[in-house]
Protein backbone atom coordinates (compact mmCIF):
# COMPACT_ATOMS: atom_id res chain seq x y z
CA UNK A 1 0.00 0.00 0.00
CA UNK A 2 1.44 3.33 -0.92
CA UNK A 3 1.99 5.85 1.77
CA UNK A 4 1.20 8.51 -0.01
CA UNK A 5 -0.78 7.61 -2.91
CA UNK A 6 -3.04 10.83 -4.20
CA UNK A 7 -6.69 8.89 -5.11
CA UNK A 8 -7.88 12.50 -6.73
CA UNK A 9 -5.22 12.08 -9.71
CA UNK A 10 -6.42 9.86 -12.53
CA UNK A 11 -4.54 8.52 -14.93
CA UNK A 12 -4.56 6.57 -18.03
CA UNK A 13 -1.89 4.92 -19.69
CA UNK A 14 -2.01 3.14 -23.31
CA UNK A 15 1.14 0.55 -23.28
CA UNK A 16 0.74 -2.25 -26.08
CA UNK A 17 2.56 -4.65 -24.36
CA UNK A 18 0.51 -6.15 -21.73
CA UNK A 19 2.95 -7.18 -19.38
CA UNK A 20 4.97 -4.00 -19.60
CA UNK A 21 1.95 -2.31 -18.63
CA UNK A 22 1.48 -4.07 -15.41
CA UNK A 23 5.07 -3.86 -14.71
CA UNK A 24 4.91 0.09 -15.25
CA UNK A 25 1.74 0.05 -13.21
CA UNK A 26 2.59 -1.82 -10.08
CA UNK A 27 5.96 0.61 -9.90
CA UNK A 28 3.63 3.92 -10.59
CA UNK A 29 1.27 2.53 -7.55
CA UNK A 30 3.95 1.98 -5.37
CA UNK A 31 5.26 5.36 -5.84
CA UNK A 32 1.60 6.69 -5.29
CA UNK A 33 0.43 6.88 -8.68
CA UNK A 34 -2.10 4.41 -9.33
CA UNK A 35 -2.91 4.33 -13.11
CA UNK A 36 -6.25 2.91 -15.18
CA UNK A 37 -4.20 0.78 -18.24
CA UNK A 38 -5.83 0.35 -22.49
CA UNK A 39 -4.38 -2.10 -24.82
CA UNK A 40 -5.46 -0.39 -27.32
CA UNK A 41 -5.64 3.18 -28.28
CA UNK A 42 -9.12 3.23 -28.78
CA UNK A 43 -9.89 1.47 -25.90
CA UNK A 44 -7.81 4.82 -24.45
CA UNK A 45 -9.83 7.59 -26.20
CA UNK A 46 -13.18 5.50 -25.93
CA UNK A 47 -12.52 5.90 -21.70
CA UNK A 48 -11.08 9.75 -22.37
CA UNK A 49 -14.52 10.31 -23.73
CA UNK A 50 -16.67 9.00 -21.33
CA UNK A 51 -14.09 10.48 -18.00
CA UNK A 52 -11.76 12.58 -18.92
CA UNK A 53 -8.28 12.40 -16.78
CA UNK A 54 -5.85 14.29 -15.28
CA UNK A 55 -3.05 12.62 -17.48
CA UNK A 56 -2.97 10.16 -20.56
CA UNK A 57 0.22 8.29 -20.67
CA UNK A 58 1.47 6.81 -24.06
CA UNK A 59 3.88 4.30 -24.65
CA UNK A 60 5.09 4.26 -27.99
CA UNK A 61 7.63 1.78 -27.44
CA UNK A 62 9.73 1.36 -30.34
CA UNK A 63 7.69 2.89 -32.48
CA UNK A 64 8.07 6.98 -33.69
CA UNK A 65 5.54 8.82 -34.22
CA UNK A 66 4.08 9.13 -37.62
CA UNK A 67 1.82 10.93 -39.48
CA UNK A 68 -1.21 8.50 -38.76
CA UNK A 69 -0.63 8.38 -35.25
CA UNK A 70 -0.09 12.60 -34.88
CA UNK A 71 -3.95 12.94 -35.84
CA UNK A 72 -4.86 10.07 -33.32
CA UNK A 73 -2.94 11.68 -30.50
CA UNK A 74 -4.35 15.14 -31.84
CA UNK A 75 -8.04 14.29 -31.88
CA UNK A 76 -7.14 12.63 -28.22
CA UNK A 77 -6.25 15.92 -27.18
CA UNK A 78 -9.77 17.36 -27.85
CA UNK A 79 -11.02 15.44 -25.61
CA UNK A 80 -10.38 17.10 -22.47
CA UNK A 81 -7.46 19.40 -20.84
CA UNK A 82 -5.75 16.80 -19.40
CA UNK A 83 -1.59 16.88 -19.57
CA UNK A 84 0.00 14.40 -22.51
CA UNK A 85 2.63 12.44 -21.95
CA UNK A 86 4.92 10.19 -24.02
CA UNK A 87 7.06 7.22 -22.95
CA UNK A 88 9.63 6.09 -25.92
CA UNK A 89 12.80 4.34 -26.46
CA UNK A 90 13.96 6.58 -29.31
CA UNK A 91 15.55 9.89 -28.01
CA UNK A 92 16.75 11.84 -31.05
CA UNK A 93 15.76 15.26 -32.04
CA UNK A 94 13.30 14.00 -34.63
CA UNK A 95 11.55 12.17 -32.33
CA UNK A 96 10.80 14.09 -29.70
CA UNK A 97 9.77 17.00 -32.50
CA UNK A 98 6.77 15.10 -33.75
CA UNK A 99 6.27 14.61 -30.06
CA UNK A 100 5.84 17.58 -29.94
CA UNK A 101 3.56 18.29 -32.60
CA UNK A 102 1.43 15.54 -31.98
CA UNK A 103 0.50 17.88 -28.58
CA UNK A 104 2.96 16.44 -26.29
CA UNK A 105 3.52 18.19 -22.85
CA UNK A 106 6.51 15.85 -21.88
CA UNK A 107 8.26 13.13 -23.43
CA UNK A 108 10.44 10.55 -21.38
CA UNK A 109 12.72 7.99 -22.94
CA UNK A 110 13.05 4.72 -21.60
CA UNK A 111 14.22 3.40 -19.06
CA UNK A 112 12.17 6.03 -17.42
CA UNK A 113 13.02 7.38 -14.23
CA UNK A 114 10.03 7.21 -12.82
CA UNK A 115 9.89 9.75 -9.78
CA UNK A 116 10.97 11.91 -12.69
CA UNK A 117 8.09 11.24 -13.98
CA UNK A 118 5.76 11.36 -11.16
CA UNK A 119 7.18 15.27 -10.45
CA UNK A 120 6.33 15.77 -14.06
CA UNK A 121 2.87 14.27 -13.46
CA UNK A 122 2.48 16.73 -10.72
CA UNK A 123 3.84 19.48 -12.12
CA UNK A 124 1.39 19.54 -14.75
CA UNK A 125 -1.62 18.41 -12.66
CA UNK A 126 -0.57 22.02 -10.52
CA UNK A 127 -0.60 23.57 -13.83
CA UNK A 128 -4.15 22.55 -14.81
CA UNK A 129 -5.47 24.25 -11.31
CA UNK A 130 -3.72 27.23 -11.55
CA UNK A 131 -5.48 30.22 -10.66
CA UNK A 132 -6.15 33.20 -13.80
CA UNK A 133 -3.04 35.14 -14.31
CA UNK A 134 -2.81 38.45 -12.19
CA UNK A 135 -2.17 41.44 -14.12
CA UNK A 136 -1.66 44.52 -13.34
CA UNK A 137 -2.31 47.81 -15.54
CA UNK A 138 -1.57 51.29 -15.57
CA UNK A 139 -2.85 53.30 -17.94
CA UNK A 140 -5.67 55.60 -18.43
CA UNK A 141 -7.36 53.72 -20.72
CA UNK A 142 -9.22 50.50 -19.61
CA UNK A 143 -9.82 48.92 -22.82
CA UNK A 144 -6.83 46.91 -23.06
CA UNK A 145 -7.36 45.46 -19.32
CA UNK A 146 -11.12 44.79 -20.27
CA UNK A 147 -9.52 42.56 -23.08
CA UNK A 148 -7.88 40.35 -21.08
CA UNK A 149 -10.47 40.16 -18.03
CA UNK A 150 -12.68 38.60 -21.06
CA UNK A 151 -10.13 35.77 -21.06
CA UNK A 152 -10.33 35.11 -17.12
CA UNK A 153 -7.36 36.86 -16.15
CA UNK A 154 -7.49 38.88 -12.86
CA UNK A 155 -6.36 42.25 -13.82
CA UNK A 156 -5.99 45.19 -11.25
CA UNK A 157 -6.05 48.75 -13.09
CA UNK A 158 -4.55 52.00 -11.42
CA UNK A 159 -3.93 55.20 -13.47
CA UNK A 160 -2.23 56.57 -10.15
CA UNK A 161 1.86 56.55 -10.83
CA UNK A 162 2.00 57.18 -7.08
CA UNK A 163 0.27 54.00 -6.30
CA UNK A 164 2.32 52.16 -8.55
CA UNK A 165 4.81 50.77 -5.79
CA UNK A 166 2.22 50.40 -3.02
CA UNK A 167 -0.15 48.02 -5.63
CA UNK A 168 2.77 46.13 -6.65
CA UNK A 169 3.20 44.54 -3.36
CA UNK A 170 0.02 44.02 -2.10
CA UNK A 171 -1.12 41.99 -5.59
CA UNK A 172 2.02 40.75 -6.23
CA UNK A 173 1.13 40.76 -10.40
CA UNK A 174 3.06 38.38 -12.92
CA UNK A 175 2.48 40.92 -15.47
CA UNK A 176 2.44 44.73 -15.70
CA UNK A 177 1.01 46.65 -19.07
CA UNK A 178 1.78 50.31 -18.41
CA UNK A 179 0.80 53.05 -21.29
CA UNK A 180 3.46 54.35 -22.65
CA UNK A 181 2.16 58.27 -21.96
CA UNK A 182 -0.35 58.76 -18.87
CA UNK A 183 -1.34 62.27 -17.59
CA UNK A 184 0.87 62.88 -14.70
CA UNK A 185 4.34 61.35 -15.71
CA UNK A 186 5.52 59.45 -18.48
CA UNK A 187 5.19 55.83 -18.59
CA UNK A 188 8.72 54.78 -19.81
CA UNK A 189 10.34 57.01 -16.45
CA UNK A 190 7.49 54.36 -14.42
CA UNK A 191 9.29 51.47 -16.25
CA UNK A 192 12.67 52.68 -15.37
CA UNK A 193 11.44 53.42 -12.11
CA UNK A 194 10.04 49.36 -11.30
CA UNK A 195 13.56 48.24 -12.87
CA UNK A 196 15.70 50.22 -10.23
CA UNK A 197 13.97 47.95 -7.62
CA UNK A 198 15.55 44.52 -7.41
CA UNK A 199 12.63 42.77 -6.40
CA UNK A 200 11.07 43.77 -10.00
CA UNK A 201 13.86 42.62 -11.96
CA UNK A 202 12.38 39.82 -13.58
CA UNK A 203 8.63 41.00 -13.66
CA UNK A 204 7.43 41.23 -17.23
CA UNK A 205 6.44 45.04 -18.52
CA UNK A 206 4.54 45.34 -21.83
CA UNK A 207 4.45 48.94 -22.75
CA UNK A 208 1.08 49.95 -24.97
CA UNK A 209 2.13 53.04 -27.37
CA UNK A 210 0.04 56.28 -27.47
CA UNK A 211 -0.50 59.62 -29.78
CA UNK A 212 2.58 59.63 -30.62
CA UNK A 213 3.08 56.09 -32.12
CA UNK A 214 5.81 54.44 -32.64
CA UNK A 215 8.36 56.55 -31.85
CA UNK A 216 7.81 55.61 -27.83
CA UNK A 217 8.94 52.07 -28.70
CA UNK A 218 13.26 52.02 -28.78
CA UNK A 219 12.84 54.19 -25.79
CA UNK A 220 10.94 51.57 -23.97
CA UNK A 221 12.84 48.71 -24.02
CA UNK A 222 15.71 50.71 -23.57
CA UNK A 223 14.06 51.37 -20.01
CA UNK A 224 13.50 47.90 -19.44
CA UNK A 225 9.90 46.95 -20.79
CA UNK A 226 9.97 43.26 -22.08
CA UNK A 227 7.88 44.13 -25.44
CA UNK A 228 6.13 47.23 -27.07
CA UNK A 229 2.47 47.07 -28.35
CA UNK A 230 0.86 49.87 -30.71
CA UNK A 231 -2.39 50.90 -28.70
CA UNK A 232 -4.62 49.86 -31.93
CA UNK A 233 -3.33 45.72 -31.28
CA UNK A 234 -5.83 43.33 -31.74
CA UNK A 235 -6.87 41.51 -29.02
CA UNK A 236 -5.48 38.24 -29.79
CA UNK A 237 -2.18 39.60 -29.98
CA UNK A 238 -2.68 41.05 -26.58
CA UNK A 239 -3.74 38.08 -25.22
CA UNK A 240 -1.41 35.76 -26.90
CA UNK A 241 1.81 38.45 -25.32
CA UNK A 242 0.37 38.86 -22.52
CA UNK A 243 -0.85 35.26 -21.51
CA UNK A 244 2.99 33.70 -22.82
CA UNK A 245 4.69 35.91 -21.04
CA UNK A 246 2.79 35.12 -17.84
CA UNK A 247 2.94 31.63 -17.89
CA UNK A 248 6.92 31.88 -18.26
CA UNK A 249 7.35 34.59 -15.59
CA UNK A 250 4.96 32.19 -13.39
CA UNK A 251 6.92 29.09 -14.22
CA UNK A 252 10.18 30.10 -14.03
CA UNK A 253 9.08 31.91 -10.12
CA UNK A 254 7.89 28.12 -9.26
CA UNK A 255 11.46 26.91 -10.17
CA UNK A 256 12.58 29.51 -7.58
CA UNK A 257 10.16 28.92 -4.78
CA UNK A 258 9.53 25.29 -4.72
CA UNK A 259 11.73 23.10 -2.57
CA UNK A 260 12.77 20.22 -5.60
CA UNK A 261 12.23 17.64 -2.46
CA UNK A 262 8.41 18.01 -1.56
CA UNK A 263 7.42 20.56 -4.82
CA UNK A 264 5.92 22.79 -1.60
CA UNK A 265 6.69 26.54 -1.41
CA UNK A 266 10.59 26.81 0.04
CA UNK A 267 12.30 28.65 2.86
CA UNK A 268 12.19 32.07 1.22
CA UNK A 269 9.00 31.84 -0.67
CA UNK A 270 6.54 30.60 2.50
CA UNK A 271 8.28 33.26 4.47
CA UNK A 272 7.53 35.75 1.81
CA UNK A 273 3.79 34.52 1.56
CA UNK A 274 3.24 35.08 5.59
CA UNK A 275 4.52 39.03 5.28
CA UNK A 276 1.91 39.17 2.38
CA UNK A 277 -0.86 37.52 4.13
CA UNK A 278 -0.25 39.55 7.32
CA UNK A 279 -0.38 43.03 5.49
CA UNK A 280 -3.68 41.62 4.18
CA UNK A 281 -4.98 40.94 7.85
CA UNK A 282 -6.67 44.45 8.33
CA UNK A 283 -7.79 44.57 4.95
CA UNK A 284 -9.76 41.51 5.33
CA UNK A 285 -11.07 41.84 8.78
CA UNK A 286 -10.63 38.13 9.13
CA UNK A 287 -8.53 35.78 11.42
CA UNK A 288 -4.79 34.39 10.30
CA UNK A 289 -2.79 31.38 11.81
CA UNK A 290 0.37 29.50 11.25
CA UNK A 291 1.64 26.13 12.36
CA UNK A 292 4.99 25.09 12.66
CA UNK A 293 5.38 21.31 11.88
CA UNK A 294 8.23 19.09 13.12
CA UNK A 295 8.51 15.32 12.33
CA UNK A 296 9.85 13.68 15.96
CA UNK A 297 12.51 11.68 16.27
CA UNK A 298 13.52 12.01 13.03
CA UNK A 299 17.52 11.67 13.67
CA UNK A 300 16.32 8.04 14.50
CA UNK A 301 14.15 7.73 11.19
CA UNK A 302 17.40 8.01 9.14
CA UNK A 303 20.11 6.38 11.47
CA UNK A 304 17.36 3.16 11.46
CA UNK A 305 16.45 3.01 7.72
CA UNK A 306 18.48 5.02 6.13
CA UNK A 307 18.39 8.75 4.45
CA UNK A 308 16.00 7.83 1.26
CA UNK A 309 13.29 6.40 3.49
CA UNK A 310 13.84 9.82 5.66
CA UNK A 311 13.00 11.47 2.55
CA UNK A 312 10.16 9.69 1.81
CA UNK A 313 9.07 10.48 4.95
CA UNK A 314 9.14 14.09 4.68
CA UNK A 315 7.73 13.38 1.07
CA UNK A 316 4.65 11.62 2.38
CA UNK A 317 4.05 14.47 4.95
CA UNK A 318 4.20 16.63 1.97
CA UNK A 319 1.19 15.25 0.25
CA UNK A 320 -0.73 14.88 3.20
CA UNK A 321 -0.49 18.14 4.11
CA UNK A 322 -1.45 19.07 0.32
CA UNK A 323 -4.61 16.57 0.66
CA UNK A 324 -5.99 17.57 3.69
CA UNK A 325 -5.39 21.35 3.84
CA UNK A 326 -7.67 24.02 2.46
CA UNK A 327 -6.80 25.14 -1.15
CA UNK A 328 -6.06 28.51 -0.09
CA UNK A 329 -3.45 27.14 3.08
CA UNK A 330 -0.47 27.87 2.09
CA UNK A 331 2.39 25.32 2.72
CA UNK A 332 6.41 25.54 3.25
CA UNK A 333 9.39 23.23 3.85
CA UNK A 334 10.95 25.62 6.48
CA UNK A 335 13.80 23.21 6.43
CA UNK A 336 14.77 19.98 6.74
CA UNK A 337 12.02 18.58 8.25
CA UNK A 338 10.25 20.85 9.46
CA UNK A 339 6.69 22.48 7.50
CA UNK A 340 5.34 26.45 7.96
CA UNK A 341 1.35 26.29 7.21
CA UNK A 342 -0.09 29.51 6.88
CA UNK A 343 -3.84 29.04 7.45
CA UNK A 344 -5.93 32.63 6.00
CA UNK A 345 -9.13 32.90 7.51
CA UNK A 346 -8.82 30.23 10.39
CA UNK A 347 -8.70 30.82 13.66
CA UNK A 348 -6.16 29.47 16.32
CA UNK A 349 -8.54 26.66 17.82
CA UNK A 350 -10.14 25.73 14.17
CA UNK A 351 -6.03 25.33 12.94
CA UNK A 352 -5.34 23.33 16.28
CA UNK A 353 -8.36 20.85 15.37
CA UNK A 354 -6.83 20.34 11.67
CA UNK A 355 -3.43 20.26 12.71
CA UNK A 356 -4.67 17.27 15.04
CA UNK A 357 -6.62 15.32 12.74
CA UNK A 358 -3.55 15.33 10.41
CA UNK A 359 -1.29 14.25 12.47
CA UNK A 360 -3.59 11.45 13.65
CA UNK A 361 -3.93 10.71 10.11
CA UNK A 362 0.33 10.46 9.89
CA UNK A 363 0.44 8.49 12.41
CA UNK A 364 -1.34 6.23 10.65
CA UNK A 365 0.82 5.74 7.54
CA UNK A 366 2.32 2.98 7.07
CA UNK A 367 6.08 3.77 5.91
CA UNK A 368 8.11 1.47 4.24
CA UNK A 369 12.13 1.47 3.63
CA UNK A 370 13.73 -2.25 2.39
CA UNK A 371 10.88 -4.55 3.51
CA UNK A 372 11.04 -2.74 7.05
CA UNK A 373 7.64 -1.13 8.48
CA UNK A 374 7.37 1.73 10.57
CA UNK A 375 5.22 4.55 11.77
CA UNK A 376 6.12 8.66 12.56
CA UNK A 377 4.74 11.16 13.98
CA UNK A 378 4.77 15.23 13.96
CA UNK A 379 4.27 17.85 16.76
CA UNK A 380 3.29 21.16 15.55
CA UNK A 381 2.60 24.68 17.42
CA UNK A 382 -0.10 26.65 16.52
CA UNK A 383 -0.40 30.63 16.65
CA UNK A 384 -2.91 33.14 15.37
CA UNK A 385 -1.84 36.60 13.99
CA UNK A 386 -3.61 39.18 15.61
CA UNK A 387 -1.35 40.82 18.43
CA UNK A 388 2.18 40.16 16.70
CA UNK A 389 3.68 43.12 15.38
CA UNK A 390 5.47 41.05 12.66
CA UNK A 391 5.89 37.85 10.71
CA UNK A 392 8.99 37.03 13.07
CA UNK A 393 7.24 37.53 16.02
CA UNK A 394 4.63 35.15 15.00
CA UNK A 395 6.84 32.55 13.67
CA UNK A 396 8.65 32.55 17.72
CA UNK A 397 5.05 31.99 18.83
CA UNK A 398 4.51 29.07 16.36
CA UNK A 399 8.32 27.89 17.44
CA UNK A 400 7.90 28.66 21.34
CA UNK A 401 4.46 26.19 20.83
CA UNK A 402 6.19 23.78 18.90
CA UNK A 403 8.92 23.32 21.41
CA UNK A 404 6.29 23.29 24.28
CA UNK A 405 4.38 20.20 22.08
CA UNK A 406 7.61 18.18 22.10
CA UNK A 407 8.44 18.67 26.17
CA UNK A 408 4.49 17.61 26.29
CA UNK A 409 5.85 14.18 25.01
CA UNK A 410 5.34 14.78 20.92
CA UNK A 411 3.18 13.41 18.20
CA UNK A 412 0.86 16.23 19.59
CA UNK A 413 -0.53 20.04 18.72
CA UNK A 414 0.24 22.89 20.91
CA UNK A 415 -1.68 26.04 20.51
CA UNK A 416 0.71 29.44 21.48
CA UNK A 417 -1.24 31.81 23.83
CA UNK A 418 -2.59 35.06 22.69
CA UNK A 419 -0.15 37.84 22.93
P1 LIG B 1 12.69 16.00 17.56
O1 LIG B 1 11.57 15.08 17.84
O2 LIG B 1 13.16 16.69 18.79
O3 LIG B 1 12.38 16.96 16.49
O4 LIG B 1 13.88 15.06 17.11
P2 LIG B 1 14.64 15.03 15.71
O5 LIG B 1 15.49 13.81 15.68
O6 LIG B 1 13.66 15.17 14.62
O7 LIG B 1 15.53 16.31 15.89
P3 LIG B 1 16.37 17.22 14.98
O8 LIG B 1 15.57 18.37 14.52
O9 LIG B 1 17.59 17.58 15.80
O10 LIG B 1 16.83 16.32 13.76
C1 LIG B 1 16.40 16.54 12.49
C2 LIG B 1 17.13 15.61 11.57
O11 LIG B 1 16.56 15.69 10.28
C3 LIG B 1 18.57 15.94 11.40
C4 LIG B 1 18.86 15.69 9.93
O12 LIG B 1 19.75 14.66 9.76
C5 LIG B 1 17.52 15.29 9.36
N1 LIG B 1 17.25 15.92 8.09
C6 LIG B 1 17.22 17.23 7.80
N2 LIG B 1 16.91 17.43 6.49
C7 LIG B 1 16.73 16.20 5.94
C8 LIG B 1 16.40 15.75 4.62
O13 LIG B 1 16.19 16.52 3.67
N3 LIG B 1 16.29 14.41 4.44
C9 LIG B 1 16.49 13.53 5.45
N4 LIG B 1 16.36 12.23 5.20
N5 LIG B 1 16.83 13.93 6.69
C10 LIG B 1 16.94 15.25 6.94
MG1 LIG C 1 13.83 19.99 13.49
MG1 LIG D 1 12.40 16.85 14.42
Amino acid sequence: MPACSSPTVLIYLFHPNALLARDTALQMAQIGYPLTVFATLAELVAATGRQAPAIVLVDLGKVSVNAALQQELLRLRQLGNFGLILLSSRGNFEARLNAVQAGADAYFIRPVDLLMLGKKIEALVRHRELPPYRVMQVSEDDRHAEILRQTGMDVVCTHKPAELFNLLGAYQPELIVIAAELQDCSGIDLIRLIRQNVAYLDIPVICIGGQSGDTMHVPALIAGADDYLAATIDATHLVATVAGRAERYRALRGLIMRDSLTGLYNHAAIKEYLVREMSLIERHAAPLSMAMVDLDFFKKVNDTYGHPAGDQVIRSLARLLQQRLRRGDIIGRYGGEEFVIVMPATTRDAAVAVLADIGVAFAQIRQSADGAEFNSTFSAGVAEAGGHADAGSLLRSADAALYQAKHAGRNCVVAASPS
